[in-house]
């Protein structure tokens, strides 16, 4: 991608009102736009990041044996009604429900447990149609009370959520045990650190569930967790104090600001009853079925990732995420044989697989081009320069030292990451 041809630009001043971190750097470097509280335009940039985040998620959900597809936003009301939802005070607080012209009550998905289960009702009947794991990217809505922290907390934003149903509560667990698994597997390819929380389950179980926390101290959530062991629970149902003696090891509990991630619930054959869902066992007999929700919020995920990795100067993104493996920064670009040369290697980088963000302005001075490379936080930042002669000058992002390198080792360096 040419900086010219890249839409939107760049913007000097952070946006008035932008309190947090991922809300400020998101916006000037042009990865997302504020159409109005909560509600956000994922721009080139950030569908970028966003798609590299949702592939990875994909990819581990898959390995899982989900299988992937997509459910419709807009609810009939009934269905909501056959598990008592539509009427509950902490589903209204949140969901967009309204009639239509024709006098149609309606809702917008804040989540999907009632139509999967709706699904469930049509396709299974007996105890051979199981398990079933389904899972989808795609909106949700929800009327936040507070639709602040920039992306991480939308009206409007993007789950993966998948639902799996069992004949058993063993082989619930067991499954349940296999995406947990799953989750710390994607985050650790997506580059974020996060601990498995003991959590009360809202308005979706009576159960613990488990919360993936990343450990931010920015995040509005607070976790008490064990500096020696696994064990963590959210502020909500830790009865204790940083500084305790740890109930599973005796180590020390340390106190910490967190951000949700993500959330896996395991509900039960509580939606299988209400909902009157049921398969038939061997005998012929009807069963509830055993159900679990697992959630991923790869927009929450983005912001996130800007909160942890970024300093003063901008993002730095983690690489399995970043919108582009390389920044060029032509300078000196007036001169043909540079630019020339500049070009030559945007071209040979792109052929050779490698994702280039090359800044091909010429009216532009090298410190603005060095502030912008560092706003959006690319990896790798190459410079070709009448100074760097017949190499390269390469820095990463993360680091102050320059090296320079010929393109073939450049190219080397990249393979290997
Ligand atoms: P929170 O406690 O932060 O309000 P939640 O527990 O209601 O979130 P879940 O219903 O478990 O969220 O949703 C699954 C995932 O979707 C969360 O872990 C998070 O990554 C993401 N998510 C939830 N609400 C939002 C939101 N308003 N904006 C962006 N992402 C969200
Ligand atoms: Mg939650």
């Amino acid at each position: 991608m040419k900086y010219l041809d890249l839409f939107p630009k760049t913007i000097k001043q952070a946006p008035a009102g932008a309190e947090s971190t991922n809300h400020r750097l998101l916006v000037r470097g042009g990865f997302i736009d504020q159409l109005m509280a909560g509600s956000w335009t994922l721009l080139p940039l950030g569908y970028k990041v966003v798609s590299k985040i949702v592939q990875i998620i994909r990819e581990e959900m898959d390995a899982t044996g989900a299988q992937e597809m997509l459910m419709p936003l807009l609810h009939p009301k009934e269905v909501w009604e056959r598990s008592g939802r539509w009427n509950k005070t902490d589903v209204k607080e949140i969901m967009y429900q309204f009639e239509d012209i024709r006098g149609r009550e309606v809702g917008l998905a804040i989540t999907h447990e009632e139509i999967v289960m709706d699904l469930l009702g049509k396709h299974v009947s007996s105890y051979k149609d199981l398990p079933v794991k389904v899972y989808h990217f795609s909106t949700k809505f929800r009327n936040e009370l507070r639709a602040r922290s920039g992306i991480l907390r939308g009206r409007e934003f993007m789950m993966k959520d998948l639902y799996s149903a069992h004949v058993s509560e063993e082989e619930l667990f067991k499954y349940y045990e296999e995406v947990k698994q799953a989750y710390l597997k994607i985050f650790q390819r997506i580059g974020l650190e996060v601990r498995v929380v003991e959590a009360s389950g809202g308005i979706f179980t009576d159960k613990y569930t488990h919360e993936f926390q990343a450990l931010v101290e920015s995040g509005e959530d607070i976790i008490y967790y064990c500096q020696s062991c696994d064990f963590a629970r959210n502020k909500e149902i830790f009865n204790g104090k940083e500084g305790d003696k740890c109930p599973q090891c005796r180590g020390v509990i340390k106190a910490a600001n967190s951000i949700e991630v993500g959330n896996i619930f395991p509900l039960g054959t509580k939606y299988s009853k209400d909902m009157k869902v049921f398969y038939k066992d061997e005998k012929g007999q009807d069963k509830p079925i055993w159900f679990a929700s697992y959630g991923i919020g790869p927009t929450r995920v983005m912001g996130a990732l800007v909160e942890v990795f970024h300093d003063e100067k901008g993002i730095i993104w983690p690489e399995s995420v970043a919108p582009y493996q390389v920044h060029l920064v032509g300078l000196d670009l007036s001169e043909t044989q540079i630019r020339i040369k500049a070009e030559d290697i945007y071209n040979r980088l792109q052929t050779a697989g490698v994702e280039v963000l090359y800044d091909d302005r010429a009216d532009v001075t090298a410190g603005e081009k060095f502030a912008d490379a560092d706003l959006l936080g690319v990896p790798y930042r190459v410079v070709v320069s009448k100074k760097t002669e017949d190499k390269l000058e390469v820095k990463k992002r993360n680091r102050a030292e320059v090296e320079f390198l010929s393109y073939d080792e450049l190219l080397g360096k990249l393979k290997t990451t």
